[in-house]
């Protein structure tokens, strides 16, 4: 198979390697990718995987690249382009590609669109409401004593959820989203949800448009200092599995969210094929989705694909054909963690084209895989390119050992300004 995967992070660089892996994989593409991804090598014959400079978002070119190297799969990782159609386009065009056509990526892309489809399934949510309009998006946050959450609609790189602990800082929220559009069009209008307390857990799901798989558990790190602490990025670091649920509970999780959501989208005529990644609060009342996204956790993949045992490519290829109830996920019964190395002043300014050392000396360590996010090559070095810069993985017997041996790499890779939490896993003890 010619396989392209679209997107350049550490989500990329964890699903270009497990496919990789493949017999199936004959020649893989990744645009844009980064200088990790280009060092990756199939198993089938040891071609090298190319990196191709056209942005994830680019999708007419995208798609005439598919069409030249008349590819058999794509992969598509971030958000983006699943928002932008790219999976409708390609299919209009006969090529095969795996994600969330446009209207399924709704899910991510709208949380009013979510926040309603939940309360008409009857998925476990915060109590909340939907506004257009800021004097009633205000009035509803003072029924919650102001204790309450301000999601901007639309896609807002993250940013777009605020807070809120009294009625004079929901209101502040509400006009900053709703009046001075401090993220856009993407604050036309807002989810306001009650303030959930509870430990936050990551699930995933992969679905075939009829059925859902759901993944072991994570815990991603949200904040960017040690002990949850500082500005929210894009995520420090995760580990899967958490102590937080048991099987039992996962599956009574899985029961409780995946059916209804399964059953909605075939009544709502979504056809759900790709990964369905719900972010939970474990309130003292039970689970609570928060949101979901329409793709990989980043960095949740990083420490999901390292447990995975299935071939990904048959299992992407099921996802897109509809035939996942065929299989079973088989996971490594080891636990992985992953710490993130981010650029000084991320998630705020940082300088990029640091030399990365140490690399080769971390990837010798047993049972380390280190996955690059922002790098580049330049010359003969591997320089910084972004705010997170590498997702340092490693499998253990137990949370301890995995967390030891994430840390232990970590030790050994050195850029300047280099920015990590301590930490990563440590609730889990
Ligand atoms: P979201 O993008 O909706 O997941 O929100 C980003 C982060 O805000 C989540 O990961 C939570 O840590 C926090 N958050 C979102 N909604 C709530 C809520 N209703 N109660 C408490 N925290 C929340």
């Amino acid at each position: 198979m010619k396989i392209l995967v679209i997107g350049s992070g550490g989500r990329e660089h964890a699903l270009v390697w497990k496919l990789t892996q493949s017999p199936n994989a004959k020649q893989m593409w990744c645009a844009p990718g980064n200088a990790g991804i280009a060092q990756e090598r199939l198993a089938k014959n040891s071609s090298l995987v190319e990196c191709v400079n056209i942005s994830a978002e680019d999708l007419s070119k995208l798609l005439a690249f598919a069409q030249e190297k008349k590819t058999d799969l794509v992969v598509v990782g971030p958000d983006n382009p699943l928002a932008l159609g790219i999976v409708d386009l390609f299919q209009k065009h006969g090529l095969r590609i795996w994600g969330v056509n446009q209207k399924a990526a709704q899910f991510e892309s709208s949380k009013v669109f979510s926040q309603k489809f939940m309360e008409k399934y009857g998925i476990p949510t915060a109590a909340a409401g939907t506004f257009s309009d800021a004097a009633a998006a205000k009035r509803f946050c003072a029924t919650l004593g102001g204790k309450c959450v301000v999601k901007a609609d639309g896609l807002a790189l993250g940013k777009g959820v605020l807070i809120c602990t009294n009625q004079a800082e929901a209101e502040k929220a509400v006009d900053e989203i709703m009046v001075s559009k401090a993220f856009g069009s993407a604050g036309a209008n807002v989810v306001i949800q009650e303030f959930l307390e509870g430990t936050e857990v990551s699930l995933h799901a992969l679905c075939d448009g009829k059925t859902a798989k759901i993944f072991p558990t994570s815990q991603d790190h949200k904040r960017a200092l040690d002990g949850d602490l500082g500005l929210n990025t894009g995520g420090m670091g995760t580990y899967s599995p958490t102590p937080f649920l048991n099987d039992t509970q996962l599956a009574d999780v899985a029961k409780k969210v995946l059916e209804p959501f399964m059953r909605g989208c075939v009544a709502e005529s979504i056809d759900y094929r790709g990964l369905l990644y719900p972010g939970v609060m474990l309130t003292k009342n039970g689970p609570k989705i928060l949101e979901f996204n329409a793709r990989f956790g980043d960095p949740e993949t990083q420490v999901y694909l390292t447990r995975l045992e299935n071939d990904l490519v048959e299992l992407l290829d099921a996802s897109v054909n509809g035939t996942l109830d065929k299989i079973e996920l088989k996971w490594k019964p080891e636990a992985s963690v992953c710490v993130v190395m981010a650029s000084g002043g991320y998630p705020g300014n940082y300088e990029k084209g640091k030399p990365v050392r140490g690399l080769d000396v971390a990837a010798k360590l047993p049972n380390v895989k280190v996955f690059h996010a922002g790098t580049t090559r330049n010359e003969n070095e591997i320089v910084t390119n972004g705010g997170r810069v590498l997702g340092v993985t490693a499998l253990g017997m137990d949370l301890k050992t995995a967390q030891a041996a994430a840390y232990a790499a970590v030790e050994k890779i050195h850029f300047d300004g280099a920015h990590f939490r301590r930490d990563i896993a440590a609730k889990a003890f």
